[in-house]
């Protein structure tokens, strides 16, 4: 049984999820256990030097979990709370977010055990470059392409991007995605993961026969996916109520003034001290009124704790894994339609493969096609998912798990096992 060792923790999670779904396809021990197992675990010691002239060490990591169907994909996390074991479960998603939206990438994903809210730009690009530096062998545009995700940015890609460019000796835009637009990164990138969670968000609640512009909204997280979402609900028509950071939650029924919270995130690294709603715990901003929850922050943020006093009727999940699977279960108890992370955050990862594109060929979108791709890409995939959702009776998790896992297997098979 490949799955005991992982019980306690967030890839036992993520694999609980997986075998709901595996289950479904009859899927033979053989290729579960495959597909249970991550291909390669990388990790390094990064030595570098704090602006005070001491030297520390942090840890970094990459997964690279699947490449059944094409190199592997998937961000650099850069947070204090960052594990071997979070990075898998990571790189286990991406496998399946990019199955699910059709796109030729295996599952991947990076880290750095730091807090970036500490280290100076110079100290960030000095892990950064060491960090890539120590990877270079196994990354590459035809091997593993990393992006943004918590705690890292464009500039950060940019830096990365630089490094492995220098050691390879030829400018690599393609090696990481999320990059800035003057360095080879797609129009549309930094907003992609927003927009993807309000769309599919607007065509679930059309299938409700709820109209978005009569919702009201509650987003947990106002960091890049987080803030993005906010905005595009607001353009879409609907009234954003609740925000939240690490600061704590700000709660207004008449509705949130979010180009003004934005502004003053920007301006003070945070919401701390945003006047602009009522003040509520990070906790208990899940719990207020609304039709539609978008935890876009962490992990594990919906449990059974809190799972039953939740009020909204759809939740998307922009961040990946928010839901933990016994709250998951309460959630359909209750009603509570749920659009999982694999599809509804999969916006960003189908502008990084629309990147990876546009530098290969050197020829570069307008940002109204970009656009206009990703909503094809991403709804074309969300409606299959509900199809089979709707046939075979099942949650829309589990329903995106299967098209997924039936992909991967299906280019596995024709591959077969490299004896
Ligand atoms: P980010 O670092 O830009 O923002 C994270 C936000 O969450 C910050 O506002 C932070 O203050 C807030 N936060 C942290 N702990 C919190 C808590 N307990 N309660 C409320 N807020 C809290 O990161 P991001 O890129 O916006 O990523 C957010 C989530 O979306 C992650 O799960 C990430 O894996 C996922 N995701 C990101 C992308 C992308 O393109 N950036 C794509 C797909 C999925």
């Amino acid at each position: 049984m490949p799955t005991i060792a992982h019980e306690v923790s967030v890839f036992g999670d993520a694999i609980a999820y997986f075998n709901e779904a595996a289950s479904l396809l009859d899927l033979d021990p053989g290729t579960r256990a495959i597909l249970t197992h991550p291909s390669r675990q990388i990790i390094v010691s990064i030595p570098f030097q704090r602006d005070s002239g001491d030297l520390e060490v942090y840890t970094g990591y990459r997964v690279q979990y699947n490449f059944a169907r094409g190199p592997a994909k998937g961000g650099i996390r850069y947070h204090p709370g960052v594990t071997l074991d979070e990075v898998t479960a990571l790189a286990f998603w991406m496998t399946w977010k990019c199955a699910v939206v059709d796109l030729p990438f295996g599952g991947g994903k990076g880290g750095v055990t730091c807090d970036p809210a500490v280290l100076s730009q110079g100290e960030l690009e000095r892990i950064t470059r060491r960090y890539a530096a120590e990877l270079v062998e196994v990354i590459g545009p035809d091997k593993d392409v990393p992006a943004p995700d918590v705690g890292t940015t464009p500039q950060i890609m940019a830096w990365f991007m630089d490094t492995y460019s220098m050691h390879v000796r030829q400018n690599t835009p393609g090696v990481v995605t999320g990059k800035p637009v003057e360095l080879g990164g797609s129009r549309g990138r930094v907003e992609a993961t927003g927009r993807g969670i309000a769309l599919c968000a607007r065509d679930q609640l059309a299938q409700m026969n709820v109209d978005v512009r009569s919702t009201r909204v509650i987003v947990q997280g106002f960091g890049n996916v987080g803030s993005v979402t906010a905005k595009i609900f607001v353009e879409l028509g609907a009234r954003v109520v609740g925000i939240s950071d690490v600061s704590g939650g700000y709660y207004d029924s008449r509705g949130i003034d979010v180009e003004a919270a934005i502004a003053y995130a920007r301006q003070h690294r945070s919401l701390e001290g945003f006047a602009g709603g009522e003040r509520v715990s990070n906790l208990q901003l899940l719990e207020q009124p609304c039709d539609v929850l978008v935890p876009a922050a962490l992990e594990d943020q919906i449990t059974v704790e809190n799972a039953g006093r939740i009020q909204a009727r759809l939740i998307v999940e922009g961040a990946n894994g928010p839901t933990r699977p016994e709250a998951d279960r309460i959630l359909e108890r209750n009603g509570i339609v749920v659009v999982p992370d694999i599809i509804a955050n999969a916006g960003g990862v189908i502008v990084s493969y629309f990147e990876w594109c546009q530098d290969r060929a050197g020829l570069f979108w307008k940002e109204s096609e970009v656009n206009a791709r990703l909503e094809e890409q991403l709804l074309e995939n969300f409606h299959a998912v509900r199809e089979l959702a709707r046939q075979r009776r099942i949650p829309l998790r589990t329903a995106a798990y299967a098209v997924a896992i039936d992909r991967v297997v299906r280019a596995l098979r024709m591959r077969g096992v490299y004896a």
